[in-house]
């Protein structure tokens, strides 16, 4: 079959290339390289059952050109960066929103019958109690999540009327090789420029759960395999929960370095910014029952990805 990924120059994006040209699929990917790389996928550059279109889904014509004669749609396509959108809700609402509508109105008129589409755990926003599972409700405090959550919507109704099955796989921090964002990278960053002084954003409490990049790359084959509703709607994330303080010690010691000054910067609650959740960690006893795994737990997820992240340029 062909598989359309959008956002696959990305860093969950890439790696589902890598497995689904694996498992024997044809893929195209579409992507604007706003934050994706034309480097994370230079691997495949001989590989003929790879095409790479540079396109934007917020153009509609774009996005009915880049799902013809695709079997399915894996869209992972958006602009991640929670923070980004306290300052610039239009970029979230754009980004997310108006491309997903653009790529849904695209599947509906070319007849297009499969979604899987990358959405976030923080849908849930600020949860009463952790592990939230599925059922949880939605009640997002970012525009990130509204983002996402407001995609889910579309994407139900699309799936009801149109018969566009669709999976909706709500990620927790996924972690690994060629991220470009969220906390791993930016205290790497923040550690390159300043070994001896690092600043945390909150109080170093949060609390969240980190998945190996295979191990969701896993979570999300399987997820695919077992489509069979109309909508779907899967946790993906690890069975346990670590601090913020947890996480940069990790970075530290993966850098090698010691007696670093850590200065936390708290707002409101003890969070690191306005729309930052202060503890969030997804149930995926729904993605146990197909079968699933974690093979690494939290803290071995971001030893594995700093050390990646730390020897990339
Ligand atoms: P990423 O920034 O590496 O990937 C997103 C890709 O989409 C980039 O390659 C970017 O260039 C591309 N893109 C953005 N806007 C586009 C547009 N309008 N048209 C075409 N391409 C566009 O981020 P990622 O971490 O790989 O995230 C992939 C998806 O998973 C996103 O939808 C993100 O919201 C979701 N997600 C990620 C995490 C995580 O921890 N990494 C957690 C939850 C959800």
């Amino acid at each position: 079959g062909k598989a359309l990924i959008t956002g696959g120059a990305g860093f969950i994006g890439s790696h589902l290339v890598d497995r689904l040209l694996k498992e024997g699929w044809a893929v195209r990917v579409v992507d604007n390289f706003s934050s994706g790389r034309y480097s994370n996928l230079a691997h495949h550059r001989d590989n003929p059952m790879l095409e790479i279109i540079r396109g934007d889904l917020k153009d509609a014509e774009t996005s009915m050109r880049v799902v013809e004669g695709v079997d399915v749609v894996f869209h992972y396509a958006a602009n991640p960066e929670v923070r980004v959108s306290t300052t610039n809700p239009d970029i979230h609402f754009n980004e997310n929103v108006v491309a997903t509508f653009n790529l849904l109105e695209a599947m509906r008129k070319k007849d297009i019958r499969k979604l899987v589409f990358a959405s976030s755990s923080s849908v849930y926003g600020e949860p009463e109690k952790i592990p939230v599972s599925e059922n949880a409700p939605i009640k997002p405090v970012s525009v990130y999540g509204a983002s996402k959550a407001a995609c889910e919507s579309l994407i139900h109704a699309y799936s009801k009327l149109y018969g566009i099955k669709s999976v909706v796989l709500r990620y927790a921090n996924v972690v690994g090789p060629r991220l470009r964002h969220g906390i791993i990278y930016d205290i790497i960053q923040k550690l390159r420029k300043n070994p001896r002084r690092l600043e945390v954003l909150g109080d170093g409490t949060q609390v969240r759960s980190y998945i190996y990049i295979t191990d969701a790359i896993e979570a999300t084959m399987l997820t695919f395999k077992n489509m069979n509703d109309y909508f779907e709607v899967y946790n993906i994330g690890n069975e346990d929960w670590i601090t913020v303080d947890e996480v940069v010690n990790v970075i530290i010691k993966v850098m090698g370095l010691s007696n670093v000054e850590i200065i936390h910067k708290p707002i409101a609650h003890g969070v690191g910014w306005p729309g930052d959740v202060k503890r969030i960690a997804l149930s995926i006893e729904k993605l146990k029952s197909l079968g699933f795994k974690p093979r690494m737990n939290s803290i071995e997820s971001v030893k594995e990805a700093a050390k990646h992240v730390a020897n990339e340029p």
